[in-house]
């Protein structure tokens, strides 16, 4: 299996290419070839979480590893999890189950993806005999799920930028305690997108590098964190009901990655009735699959922060693959004017999607309407992301045929403001996020505004 980019330049790309590069040299994203297709009558024999991930991630892997290798690989991969599985499946009625992924170390379900990617990263840097440099900004749950995932791999040094402000005190502190040599938290004084910047400029210049040292983005655009997705579908079908019947899934969705994993796992061969894109007031999203209207706006802050984007950057792949069959120069076309000129399909084109995808769009009341009403009704506790998947199933029901999965993304144990505005609480915290606020807080802090954070990394490289 190889790679190619969704704008046509960049082209016959190994899995490790793909992996080490992230985003494509045109500035597009990576996909497959083709979809590789799953026999789902294999799949239905197998047991845990391992075993599914160890069918489905050589399919895209065999063109820079061999099987034997990947499978040793997974034997190792997740780690820290609070569930054998993985995973919890909650049933709340005969329609609806929810699935939570947040059992991993960091409490949200970025653990998936990424302890794949971290995995990966260090596989390829012991064959190539090389080390690297993580380099990122975060907004919440990617810095605490890259840092944990990496922190134990000796080759990798992770260098994440916190913006002060904007996530939670358990989010911040997830980063900001861990005392690691190969760990460098940085609490910069201005906002996320002052972070991305200097990430930007940093992936541009390269300067801090060491000869033959990888510099590695942790964003959700690289293709193995989609891989890592993709198993869950799969598990989860499997679990439910041994794909007997196709189900509709809940996707509380920011920049698109999780809702394109369970794409890809449909056209692998996972039945699939209707994929459900909640998203907060970010909407951009909704407007698309609504009005056919994908146009950038302002960020708005919301209760459910992982989800505050103003463009869902995977959407790239949908538009590509879905939309546009393939033809990269459309792609090409639509992205060289985007975001000053917003994305408007031609409407037989747009109308592709409404067999497969539904969305809705729910505000900060909504979704503390939704949490209080899961917990009057079926005692349960949700994180406010969980709740704006549970808000669009509820205003979508009569659209929905089959069962319907909720993906939980975070532990609600990591919103406590949200928790207590919605006039819940939650008794017991989990250990694992009890110990870090309890940690004192190691991070260095340093300003966007001159060259300290280069010569910070540059210093500790
Ligand atoms: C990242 C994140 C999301 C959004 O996922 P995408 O793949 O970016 O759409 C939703 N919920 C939580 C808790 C997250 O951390």
């Amino acid at each position: 299996m190889l790679f190619h980019s969704t704008r046509g330049g960049d082209n016959q790309k190994t899995f490790e290419q793909v992996l080490m590069q992230g985003l494509a040299n045109d500035g597009g994203l990576f996909m497959p070839d083709f979809w590789p297709k799953v026999n789902i009558d294999d799949l239905r024999n197998l047991e845990s979480f391992v075993d599914v991930a160890k069918y489905i991630v050589p399919l895209f892997t065999d063109s820079s590893f061999n099987k034997d290798e990947v499978e040793e690989l997974l034997d190792k991969t997740w780690h820290n999890f609070d569930k054998k599985d993985l995973i919890n499946i909650i049933e709340i009625n005969e329609k609806i189950s929810i699935l939570e992924l947040f059992h991993g170390p960091t409490a949200a379900f970025k653990d998936f993806g990424l302890q794949l990617a971290a995995a990966f990263f260090n596989k390829t840097l012991e064959n190539l005999n090389k080390t690297a440099i993580v380099f990122g900004a975060t907004s919440g749950d990617t810095g605490s799920a890259a840092i944990d995932a990496c922190k134990n791999f000796d080759l990798i040094k992770s260098f994440i930028l916190i913006p002060e402000g904007g996530m939670s005190e358990i989010q911040r502190k997830q980063m900001t305690t861990v005392d690691k040599e190969n760990v460098f938290p940085i609490l910069v004084d201005g906002t996320f997108d002052d972070c991305q910047d200097i990430v930007k400029k940093g992936f541009k210049e390269r300067k801090f590098l060491q000869d033959n040292q990888y510099l590695l983005a942790v964003n959700s655009i690289n293709w193995v964190r989609i891989i890592g997705q993709i198993c869950y579908y799969f598990f989860v079908s499997l679990k439910i009901n041994k794909f007997s019947e196709p189900l509709n899934y809940s996707v509380p969705t920011g920049n698109f990655g999780n809702v394109f994993a369970c794409y890809a796992a449909s056209k692998m061969g996972m039945p699939l009735s209707k994929i459900v894109v909640a998203v907060n007031s970010n909407d951009i999203m909704d407007r698309f699959f609504r009005n056919n209207d994908y146009s950038k706006e302002k960020v708005n802050e919301t209760i459910s922060p992982s989800m505050d984007i103003s463009v869902a950057s995977n959407f790239e792949r949908l538009l590509y693959d879905l939309y546009l069959d393939r033809d990269s120069d459309s792609c090409s076309k639509f992205y060289s004017t985007f975001p000053e000129t917003g994305i408007e399909l031609n409407d037989r084109i747009w109308e592709k999607s409404s067999a497969l995808f539904l969305s809705y769009s729910s505000d900060d009341n909504a979704t503390y309407e939704r949490m209080k009403f899961y917990f009057k009704n079926y005692n349960y506790i949700m994180d406010p992301h969980t709740a704006v998947a549970a808000d669009a199933v509820e205003n979508l029901k009569e659209k929905l045929d089959y069962k319907t999965i909720i993906l939980s993304t975070a532990h609600p144990a990591k919103f406590p403001n949200a928790i207590k505005d919605a006039e819940l609480s939650i008794e017991n915290l989990p250990k694992k996020l009890n110990d870090v606020l309890n940690k004192e807080e190691v991070a260095k802090k340093l300003s966007y505004k001159d060259n300290s954070i280069f010569d910070y990394i540059k210093r500790n490289n």
